[in-house]
């Protein structure tokens, strides 16, 4: 393969060291805008009121017009578009690129982005580009209030201690932010702002991979972040065959089916329904978690649900100390059970 060495075709408007605004990646893609880009919007408006400065969206793809109404009413001040057919479905490169030019144009002081696949791949590329350090898989943002400097707060050593990281000497500071660990924000209908539109200076020619086909994953999961009702299981349940008797419960209550790392490990659920700090972030009104231990790394991805329900035979099991209702017993009797009761109802 021939290499190809891109360049930015930018200048600084600001130049120097001035660095200044708080910038939320909005991510765009098949029509939809994740919607952790409207949560750190949320998160971004009070970084931006703590450190004192405007709050900023970046939209990058093709045919993004619908987006710019929503950015605003989700609380950008700003908003810079870069809307080109090369951008039209999400590739790394030319990502990168476009981000890239855009920061080093205007140079903003903290850029965020959600965790998702599409975060995970492109900011690491545009912390290289820019030569920043990146703090990934956030959980916690905050603003100190001596320094100014962004706390990022993740799980590190496998979930195992919460560590606090500051970016001091380089610009800017990026983090990405794990989907519904921040609240949605307010939406106010109407509200209006700055749009500025920036050309993308490269063609097709100038990027090393093209997309073949774009295959989208399966409906059900692929939605699990999303979902109200979850039903999840462990490696408690025993074998794969057992599954059927979650799925029952579900089925029932019109759940999604998700598991914990051993269950997805043991091959008996796929890589897309494990909830966990490996896994899916989840946030649903009723989290149903079968013979799951409750190991940390678990915990992260959903101890936020509004109302958990634990079922373990252990009574000292860590999932029991994050339960609304815990029920200790042997889930082979306590799941029919609840199954049969949810249908009479
Ligand atoms: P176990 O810990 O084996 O728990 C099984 C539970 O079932 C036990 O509490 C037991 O008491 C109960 N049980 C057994 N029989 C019955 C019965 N008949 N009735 C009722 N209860 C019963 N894990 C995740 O889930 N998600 C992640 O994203 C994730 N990421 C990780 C990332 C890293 C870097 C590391 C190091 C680990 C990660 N893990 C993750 C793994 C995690 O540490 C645990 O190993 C895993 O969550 C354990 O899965 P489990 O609870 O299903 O199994």
């Amino acid at each position: 393969n021939e290499k190809k060495t891109i360049r930015s075709q930018v200048t600084p408007v600001a130049g120097g060291d001035v660095w200044s605004g708080v910038w939320v990646i909005i991510e765009y893609s098949n029509g939809k805008v994740a919607p952790v880009s409207w949560e750190l919007l949320g998160e971004g408006r009070k970084l931006a009121d703590a450190i004192g400065c405007e709050l900023c969206g970046v939209v990058t793809g093709h045919q993004v017009d619908a987006v710019i109404p929503e950015a605003f009413a989700y609380g950008a001040e700003k908003i810079y578009v870069i809307d080109h057919p090369v951008l039209k479905d999400y590739r790394t490169e030319p990502y990168a690129e476009a981000i890239t030019g855009l920061v080093k144009k205007y140079q903003p002081e903290i850029i965020l982005m959600g965790a998702t696949s599409m975060g995970r791949d492109v900011f690491p590329a545009v912390a290289t580009k820019v030569q920043t350090g990146l703090t990934a898989d956030c959980t916690v943002l905050g603003i100190d209030p001596e320094t100014k400097l962004l706390q990022q707060t993740r799980p590190a050593f496998g979930g195992n201690i919460m560590a606090t990281i500051l970016c001091r000497t380089r610009r800017p500071q990026m983090s990405t932010v794990r989907p519904r660990v921040m609240a949605m924000p307010e939406r106010v209908e109407g509200r209006q702002g700055e749009l500025i539109h920036e050309e993308f200076g490269f063609n097709e020619s100038d990027f090393r991979t093209k997309i073949l086909e774009f295959i989208p994953s399966d409906a059900k999961s692929a939605f699990l972040d999303k979902a109200e009702i979850i039903v999840a299981v462990g490696l408690g349940i025993g074998a794969k065959r057992n599954i059927a008797l979650a799925e029952e419960l579900a089925d029932v209550l019109g759940a999604t089916l998700a598991g914990s790392r051993g269950a997805v490990e043991a091959g008996w659920l796929n890589h897309d329904q494990q909830v966990g700090q490996s896994g899916v972030t989840v946030r649903p009104k009723v989290y149903i978690a079968i013979g799951i231990s409750g190991a940390i790394q678990h915990l992260v991805g959903m101890e936020t649900s509004d109302f958990i329900i634990a079922i373990n035979n252990d009574p000292e099991a860590s999932i029991l100390r994050v339960a609304n209702y815990g029920i200790v017993g042997d889930l082979f009797q306590i799941v029919p059970a609840m199954t049969a009761e949810f249908k009479k109802r």
